[in-house]
């Protein structure tokens, strides 16, 4: 055979071929150019063993090197869980370190701790990683960060409601109510109401919250679909609205959802107006709505009680300007003051990533004046206001109490109800409000901002999947964003970009369209305008009733995410005694088991002269002539396996088992 053709035929250069050639223990000479057929398929078989070799040699070598690795990052990724605080003692144990020494290394870093002297989370995580630990934060230190988020806020509620100094600001409403009572229709019409013309079309900004104007004052509406913001100030005991308007059907009635928004109002003791909505309706009844308020002690105020009640047609536009009057009246009733020329603080009512613009908030601002330039702490995220923009979108300097902007220039989203806080100058300085200790500034130091800067990124490029979640009533909406996040797996995380309770709306699929996101409906539907667009189907929607399908789905989504790879976890050898049958297909050996015991079904890598040599897998195992499911170490066995042949007495078989894990 020529030269050229059997480089061709094994697939390589005829250089390659004269150079691999005297290694594989044929001598053709520098020159030749032609070889005997027989040699030639002799070079073929030795040929192709070789590269099966190599072949497993690279194998071997990559699972040792992943295998390094692992070790490696085991130690980085070894997790303690701790909670806001833990005393330097506690911290020690948990990082398996001598206490001693461990005072002794915070000392080197500027931290001047006894025993039992606490360190606060984010320093404790830094330290920790430095002993190659990662720390979680447990559910108890996160409840105390609700608690504490919840605090700021009542003590900025009460700062509110102790300054009766100050300029008038506007009231704050939310709106409330059963399902399908009217509430988006009202929010759509008051908004309306206030539409310079000619300016309609323009206006589809959504920054969750908006202005009107009613006899040259301004009213603020949170316009949040499913008053996700409320429910996250009821969550922090804490509430953001002066006014809430419940929007009851005069067709309908009190329900439920009504129910349950009446206690809200009523814990948080908030002035109330009742829109009894729907009036244009041939089954509406205005009275049957004011009897059954009656009947759970709200009289109305036209039967000598005190609530409040205008009757509206939402749809129709009809009474919006009374009932907008009576906002005024009440508003005027509570006194609502502001102090505009201290430091701005406010209260987060939406948050996402914006795709062009990064994270975005809408603050509504509660005292003071918030500026572009201001820098701002707002719970965890931080970062100096780089344009202000308000609900229509339009870029302002600055907003006043009451005002909802949104604000660009934040380092992350922060959550709904966070509150804001202007003039906390730089990270550093951030850092030495929040803790009691903070690390000085050593090499120490300046690691471990590359760290965190590090964990920032690595935070960005976590696998993520996006969802919107919207149900019929709050208790399964609660429920099922619980369950939900119990779903979060170590490198998947679930980002819930938008809850609420109703219909899943229009603006529900813009969002996850522009967003990338799946909506999840749990015993709610499609909207007619949302029927109508789904079916471009550029967003995926699931609807169910039964909580576990939705689950089961997301947890399906998430599988999607999980990298796996290949692990071999290694077993006992076999030392081969004795060569009974030899065939690929299936080959009998007498063996001694060593190391570790070798189950059945195990493969193997064949080991002479140290050297990898070929793989197969064992399907039998004999002791004493009975076939067994192991075989113990020390013991002498006769086994049966395929996929290798040419067995010599003293091959080594090295057992292992493949295992796919995720990464
Ligand atoms: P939400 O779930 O409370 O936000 O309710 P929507 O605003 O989505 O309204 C539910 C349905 O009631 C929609 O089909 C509206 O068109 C309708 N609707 C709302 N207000 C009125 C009204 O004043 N009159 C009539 N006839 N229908 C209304």
């Amino acid at each position: 055979m020529n030269v050229t053709e059997l480089a061709r035929q094994l697939k390589t250069t005829k250089e390659e071929l004269f150079e691999r050639l005297p290694i594989l223990g044929f001598d053709i000479g520098a020159r030749a150019i032609k070889i005997d057929n027989a040699v030639s398929e002799r070079i073929k078989q030795a040929w192709a063993q070789d590269t099966r070799r190599k072949k497993i040699k690279e194998k071997m070598e990559k699972q040792q090197t992943t295998s390094l690795k692992k070790e490696q990052d085991f130690n980085a990724q070894k997790e303690i869980r701790i909670s806001e605080k833990i005393t330097v003692n506690d911290l020690a144990q948990k990082l398996g370190i001598d206490v001693a020494h461990f005072i002794g290394y915070l000392m080197k870093n500027g931290i001047m701790a006894t025993l039992n002297e606490q360190i606060d989370f984010e320093t404790a995580s830094i330290v920790a990683e430095d002993y190659g630990f990662k720390t979680i934060k447990s559910l108890e230190a996160e409840q105390e960060t609700t608690k504490a988020s919840a605090r700021e806020l009542r003590a900025l509620k009460s700062d509110i409601a102790k300054n009766k100094k100050g300029i008038e600001r506007a009231p704050v409403v939310v709106v409330m109510g059963h399902v399908d009572h009217g509430k988006t229709t009202l929010l759509d019409a008051i908004r309306k109401t206030n539409v310079v013309e000619g300016e309609s079309g323009g206006i589809t900004q959504h920054i969750g919250a908006y202005q009107v104007k009613e006899k040259d004052r301004f009213i603020t509406f949170l316009d949040t679909p499913g008053h996700e913001a409320f429910k996250a100030m009821r969550e922090r005991g804490g509430q953001l609205a002066d006014i809430a308007i419940l929007v009851v059907a005069a067709d309908d009635g009190l329900k439920p959802q009504t129910l349950e928004s009446i206690n809200v109002i009523q814990k948080e003791n908030l002035p109330f107006i009742v829109a009894i909505n729907k009036i244009d309706k041939s089954g509406a009844d205005i009275d049957r709505v004011k009897k059954e308020l009656a009947e759970i002690n709200l009289n109305p105020e036209d039967w000598g009680g005190k609530t409040i009640c205008v009757p509206i047609s939402a749809k129709k536009g009809e009474n919006i300007n009374e009932l907008l009057d009576m906002i005024l009246l009440v508003s005027d009733m509570e006194k609502l003051t502001a102090d505009s020329k201290q430091d701005a603080q406010g209260v987060i009512i939406e948050a996402h990533i914006d795709k062009g613009e990064g994270p975005v908030a809408t603050v509504l601002v509660s005292v003071g004046t918030l500026r572009v330039g201001d820098e701002v702490v707002i719970g965890n995220s931080y970062g100096k206001i780089k344009a202000l923009k308000d609900w229509k979108g339009i870029d302002v300097s600055e907003a006043i109490p009451s005002t909802p902007v949104k604000i660009l220039g934040l380092k992350s989203t922060p959550n709904v109800g966070d509150v804001l806080k202007v003039g906390i100058i730089d990270r550093a300085h951030r850092k030495k409000t929040l803790k009691n200790y903070h690390l000085v500034d050593t090499g120490n130091r300046a690691r471990s901002k590359d760290k965190e800067e590090d964990k920032e990124e690595d935070k960005e490029s976590k696998n993520t999947l996006s969802i919107i979640v919207k149900a019929d009533v709050l208790g399964s909406l609660e429920a099922l964003i619980a369950s939900v996040k119990k779903l979060e797996k170590k490198n998947v995380s679930i980002a819930i970009l938008k809850q609420g309770l109703g219909n899943i709306t229009e603006s529900d699929l813009t969002l996850a369209r522009d967003s990338k996101s799946i909506v999840f409906g749990f015993n709610v539907q499609l909207s007619q305008e949302a029927q109508k667009m789904s079916y471009d189907r550029t967003v995926e929607i699931k609807t169910s009733k039964i909580i576990y399908e939705i689950l089961g789905d997301i947890e399906e989504r998430l599988k999607a995410f999980i990298k796996t790879e290949i692990v071999e976890i290694k077993q006992g050898d076999l030392l081969v005694l004795k060569v009974f049958k030899d065939s690929r297909n299936e080959s009998i050996l007498g063996c001694r088991v060593k190391g570790a015991p070798v189950l059945k079904n195990a493969k193997f890598r064949l080991i002479r002269d140290l050297e990898p040599i070929d793989e197969g897998e064992i399907i039998e195992v004999q002791k004493n002539k009975q076939e067994v499911d192991k075989a113990e170490e020390g013991i002498e066995c006769g086994i049966k396996v395929k996929g290798v042949r040419g067995f010599k007495e003293e091959d080594i078989l090295s057992c292992f088992f493949e295992e796919e894990k995720e990464v």
